[in-house]
């Protein structure tokens, strides 16, 4: 069970940073779809804390918008919105892809973007989308009156399960990364349910191709099939210049078996990240333009 003495709802960054300087033990809490089961499950026993900082209602952390090139989302952001902001949709296709997979309507409305990479699950959904997208977060601290803001890959960010950059008295603030309107898009994910379980593999592919159709950018991120989620680079190498054909997916998907580092279910999960390689390939070439036929495969589990 979750018990605090002191429920605080900052309205901005310097508010919630008064509160952390005075009580350094305080949680930050976005939606609370992480915290709460991780509580009330026992997974970490009775917790109880001095104060919880509820995030959500700090302009600073919300809002999706585009400066130049790059797309902004801000940290509180609720999954929802990967799935329904206009600019997202058009901008970065792959979020919606996602947010797709994601739990429910409930637990979309609720939790965050923020709060999902911070939580730094291997299953996390997000997480290889934004990868593909060569996402940087923003994290934020005080030093005296001076706000401090710093950039960083979030391929750099996740160091392991539940495991980040983040510092103590840091607050994530915002993701960036540069819009890509004219990729192909696909997301995969598979596991025990349709949705409201956590992946036991989930992949996002992001493909361009040039005027002669050939692959000129291709990103491929996986998740949870390891403790960190990572980009599929040799496959990306392969593929990038090439001509896509049927042949050359099924190559490329036989090569990534090796990928798969949890120990569970790992036969099945080498099975289904092969199969997803090569469906997300096809199915994001094809948002790109290019449909190739599918060669027939036998398969026990996808
Ligand atoms: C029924 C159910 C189904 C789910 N299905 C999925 C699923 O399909 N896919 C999936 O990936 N996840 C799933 N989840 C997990 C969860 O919804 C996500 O991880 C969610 O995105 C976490 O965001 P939140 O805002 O709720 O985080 P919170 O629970 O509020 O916070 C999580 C952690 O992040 C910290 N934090 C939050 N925001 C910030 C910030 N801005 N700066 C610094 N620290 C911060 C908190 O202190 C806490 O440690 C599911 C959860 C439930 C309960």
């Amino acid at each position: 069970m979750l018990t605090f003495d002191h429920y605080l709802t900052p309205k901005s960054l310097d508010e919630a940073f008064d509160v952390l300087q005075r009580m350094p033990a305080a949680r930050l809490l976005a939606g609370a779809t992480d915290l709460l089961p991780w509580a009330r499950e026992g997974r970490a026993g009775d917790v109880h804390l001095p104060a919880v900082v509820d995030l959500s209602r700090i302009a600073a952390l919300g809002g999706i918008s585009q400066e130049g090139a790059r797309i902004r989302i801000g940290a509180t952001t609720p999954i929802s919105a990967l799935q329904r902001h206009p600019l997202l949709m058009q901008q970065a296709p792959v979020l919606g892809a996602c947010a797709l997979w994601f739990a429910d309507d409930q637990i979309r409305e609720q939790a965050t973007v923020g709060g999902n990479l911070v939580n730094a699950s291997p299953a996390g959904d997000t997480q290889p989308a934004l990868l593909a997208l060569n996402t940087h977060v923003t994290l934020v601290r005080r030093e005296g009156d001076r706000l401090i803001e710093r950039s960083v890959p979030l391929s750099e960010f996740i160091l392991g399960p539940s495991r980040t950059m983040l510092q103590p008295g840091e607050i994530l603030l915002r993701l960036e990364f540069d819009a890509l309107p004219n990729h192909g898009v696909a997301f995969e994910k598979v596991g025990h349910r349709r949705s409201l379980a956590i992946s036991t593999v989930c992949l996002a592919t992001l493909v361009h191709l040039d005027a002669s159709k050939r692959i000129d950018d291709l990103r491929i991120a996986i998740g949870a099939v390891g403790p960190v989620p990572e980009r599929l680079t040799d496959i990306e190498d392969l593929l990038t210049g090439v001509t896509p054909t049927s042949a050359a997916l099924r190559e490329a998907s036989v090569r990534v078996a090796d990928r798969v580092r949890s120990r569970s279910r790992q036969s099945y999960r080498r099975e289904v990240l092969s199969n997803f390689v090569e469906r997300s390939l096809a199915a994001a070439i094809a948002h790109a333009g290019l449909d190739l036929p599918r060669i027939p495969k036998e398969s026990q589990n996808v």
